[in-house]
């Protein structure tokens, strides 16, 4: 399948701040647009359906699960969650370029079926940091703070499967990191040929 529009998979272990840096790359560059989930976990916090996540039964999700609904989905955590098929092919066809911030798991089922996809991973400037932000976050309890550390490690194992790696040590750093993989990725030829037809055209360039 090939659209026009380029495919950011963004993935990182709870903690590394990949929501923060999705969300502020989004507000600094319209272009950009958000794929959003299915899961099966509760909201959290200030979470609405339909921002966040649509918050689905386990039903609901089996149900697009057997439909084909999904162009990945994977169990991360104890919830299911899942990228469905129909928002992302319609945003990218129209040109957009789509961010979808999922699991390591979810990132590799997605290089298969979109090999240009751009794989970035996220990674804490140490174990230390990496914890102190999930505390500080609050959002979880000390159980699942010690699962999600637990599961860090067996994910960063797969940052090595990705295409880009960005160690979010200074927030602005690593957002500056971000924005240059998102505009690299918009000079590539094929990209250019299409945004900038007119002048390829001028040039003769084929
Ligand atoms: P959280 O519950 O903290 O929002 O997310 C837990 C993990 O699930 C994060 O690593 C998040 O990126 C991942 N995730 C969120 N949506 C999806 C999805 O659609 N597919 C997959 N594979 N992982 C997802």
């Amino acid at each position: 399948m090939q659209y026009p529009g380029n495919l950011f998979v963004v993935a990182a272990p709870s903690g590394a701040g990949k929501s923060s840096l999705v969300k502020a790359l989004m507000e600094l560059d319209q272009r950009v647009s958000p794929s959003i989930s299915h899961t099966t976990r509760a909201p959290r916090g200030q979470e609405v359906h339909g921002r966040e996540y649509y918050f689905v039964s386990r039903e609901t999700f089996d149900q697009m699960v057997a439909q084909d609904a999904f162009l990945e989905w994977a169990h991360v955590h104890g919830n299911r969650y899942g990228t469905s098929k129909h928002a992302i092919e319609q945003r990218m066809a129209q040109g957009a370029d789509v961010v979808l911030e999922i699991d390591f798991q979810g990132a590799i089922q997605v290089k298969r079926i979109f090999p240009n996809a751009v794989l970035i991973f996220i990674l804490p400037p140490s174990w230390e940091e990496l914890r102190s932000r999930l505390e500080r976050r609050a959002e979880d309890s000390a159980d699942v703070i010690e699962v999600r550390l637990k599961n860090a490690a067996q994910e960063m194992a797969h940052a090595k499967e990705f295409d880009f790696v960005i160690i979010n040590e200074l927030f602005e750093r690593a957002l500056f990191d971000l924005k240059a993989i998102v505009h690299a990725q918009r000079l590539r030829f094929t990209a250019q040929r299409i945004a900038r037809s007119d002048t390829f055209q001028a040039l003769n360039i084929s």
